[in-house]
């Protein structure tokens, strides 16, 4: 048996979510907690840890991870203002969700370092 995972859910479909990109390998959808006008979360279709899991063992999907951050800001109208991208890697850097997935912020200024 495997360990429960909202985000695996929203990936098959069990929980619904508002889904603003997707493709064969990722699933974009906005978080429904936002720190930002625009907060949309990327995840692998596949569950993986963190980014660092991710990265490790299959790399090309961390790429095609990045594809979707970038295909949602294009999507969200972004690209020409900026926008950020956050992975929290691990309880210490503040992850809650033991499923990757990165962070798409903007439609704000924002300031560095992040509070
Ligand atoms: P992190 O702290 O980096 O693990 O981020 C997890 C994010 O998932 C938080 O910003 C939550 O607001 C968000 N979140 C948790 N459950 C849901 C959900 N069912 N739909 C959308 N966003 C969610």
């Amino acid at each position: 048996m495997t360990d429960p995972c909202i985000f695996c859910d929203i990936a098959n479909g069990q929980i619904e979510a508002d889904i603003v990109y997707q493709d064969d390998d990722v699933i974009a959808f906005r978080d429904n907690n936002p720190q930002a006008p625009t907060h949309v979360l990327v995840i692998t279709r596949e569950h993986y840890m963190d980014v660092e899991d991710l990265a490790q063992f299959r790399p090309a999907l961390a790429g095609a991870l990045l594809d979707g951050a970038r295909a949602v800001a294009d999507v969200e109208g972004l690209i020409e203002p900026g926008w950020r991208l956050v992975f929290n890697t691990g309880a210490g850097a503040g992850q809650t969700v033991f499923h990757v997935h990165a962070h798409v912020l903007g439609g704000r200024p924002f300031g560095w370092p992040p509070g």
